[in-house]
């Protein structure tokens, strides 16, 4: 295919916009063609569980390139249509309203979906997945002042979901299987920390609390767990995890292997298709081996690699992986992963829920590997660099709260 099919998106989220955008900011003029089976352009997901769901935020303000944007810069964008195979040989990808797109390059940033509940009745109208700005809709035509939102999972977007909930004046219940909320991204200490916010807000919050059933006819009425207990529910809300949108990929022959595998420069194992976001499986340096991530800095970061590829740039994903979470008066920010630390220190009071700021150091053989920081925003900026570094710092210092985290860090590597 010659090369005045130019560059076809799949995918219109942070990554398939970030790699639009990125294209036109490094001087490409061909054809840039987005395919979205969204209706919106681009938008960011984070607030979909925060200041969105508050109502505190419109979904124009979601939007990461406007379609404005993307007509002033040429980008054609065809929203509201699914791609449905990809034609390797003759470069053309075919799309469920019959059409057929060819394409010079190829990007996948087809991100993920939601995982649904798998048990009867899940599919039922008052439960709800929560990834798109659709889904919030629904949601918020069901909370209403005083209904009972019973939310299954405490991850991330569970336990925001609660904070927000619980603030807009509902009765909410979280349900997490496992013996403490977050579990798969910090230690104990800071799941107990998160755990009591949330109840003391009101919260009923159960842990270790495993759902049997879904009971009710049109709509949901009760959730069994395997206790035998039984909780009324006005609506359902679940947030167990995401599936990455990797059929596409795999069915054209692409490697897959919990995610698009692609290396540093976002190369899949075809030289004209490249991948960003939530749909790749990566190596990280920072990590030494291979991860695929879910996170809006990550889509972000791998969309402007995959455009400087697109244009032969040899720009390498270097990223030291980044999160955040907003509950209540809460900023949780992360920085590295902390699986595999050998020792932990605390700086702040993470036993006083009034208190509600503190940061915890992770360290491996004496090298700082991660940082959870909660309302800490000096030690978690500062963190960024010397987690990168994996810097070597005296634990014991950094505990004392008296001397400001600048000058604590400035000593402890002199
Ligand atoms: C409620 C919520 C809160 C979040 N909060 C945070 C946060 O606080 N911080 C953070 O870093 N991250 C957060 N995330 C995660 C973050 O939003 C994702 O990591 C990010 O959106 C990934 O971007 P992406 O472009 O890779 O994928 P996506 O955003 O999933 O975009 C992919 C798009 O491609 C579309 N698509 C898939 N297949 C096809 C196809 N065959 N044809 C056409 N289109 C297709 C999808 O429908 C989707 O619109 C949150 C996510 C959610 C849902």
């Amino acid at each position: 295919m010659s090369e005045d099919a130019g560059i076809v998106i799949l995918g219109a989220g942070q990554a398939g916009g970030e790699v639009a955008s990125e294209l036109r900011k490094l001087g490409y003029t061909g054809r840039v063609t987005m395919i979205g089976d969204e209706p919106h352009v681009p938008y960011r997901r984070p607030p979909l569980s925060k200041a969105y769901f508050a109502g505190t935020v419109s979904a124009e303000e979601l939007y990461v390139v406007p379609a404005a944007s993307l007509e002033k810069a040429g980008i054609e964008f065809i929203g509201g249509v699914r791609a449905t195979g990809i034609d390797r040989e003759h470069k053309r990808v075919s799309l469920d309203d019959g059409r057929t797109i060819p394409y010079h390059k190829l990007v996948l940033a087809t991100g993920g979906r939601a995982r649904p509940l798998p048990l009867e009745g899940a599919d039922r109208p008052n439960v709800f997945l929560l990834r798109t700005i659709d889904d919030i809709e629904r949601i918020r035509e069901r909370a209403t002042l005083g209904a009972r939102m019973v939310i299954i999972g405490g991850g991330f977007i569970g336990l925001e979901t609660a904070a927000v909930a619980q603030k807009l004046g509902l009765r909410v219940t979280v349900l997490e299987g496992l013996p403490r909320v977050l579990a798969r991204v910090t230690i104990p200490e800071v799941s107990a920390f998160f755990e009591r916010v949330h109840r003391d807000a009101g919260v009923d919050l159960r842990t270790g609390a495993q759902v049997a059933a879904l009971e009710g006819d049109e709509l949901i009425t009760h959730v069994h767990l395997t206790d035998g207990s039984r909780i009324e529910a006005d609506l359902v809300v679940v947030g167990i995890g995401l599936i990455a949108n990797t059929e596409l990929a795999e069915a054209a022959g692409l490697a897959v292997d919990n995610g698009i595998l692609v290396d540093e420069y976002t190369c899949t194992s075809d030289p004209d298709i490249v991948a960003a976001g939530d749909c790749t499986n990566h190596p990280s340096e920072y990590l030494g081996r291979r991860i695929r991530l879910e996170s809006v800095p990550n889509a972000m970061e791998q969309g402007k690699v995959a455009a400087n590829t697109l244009l032969g740039n040899k720009v390498p994903y270097r990223s030291v992986p980044w999160f955040w979470s907003d509950q209540y008066d809460l900023k949780l920010q992360m920085v590295g992963l902390s699986a595999g630390f050998d020792e932990f220190v605390v700086r702040g009071d993470l036993e006083n829920p009034a208190t509600r700021s503190f940061a915890v150091f992770y360290f491996r053989d004496g090298h700082l590997l991660s940082v959870d920081a909660v309302n800490k925003p000096q030690e978690f900026m500062l963190s960024k660099k010397l987690v990168a570094e994996s810097a070597r710092l005296n634990p014991a210092v950094l505990a004392d709260e008296s001397v400001p985290f600048k000058t604590l860090i400035a000593e402890a590597k002199a």
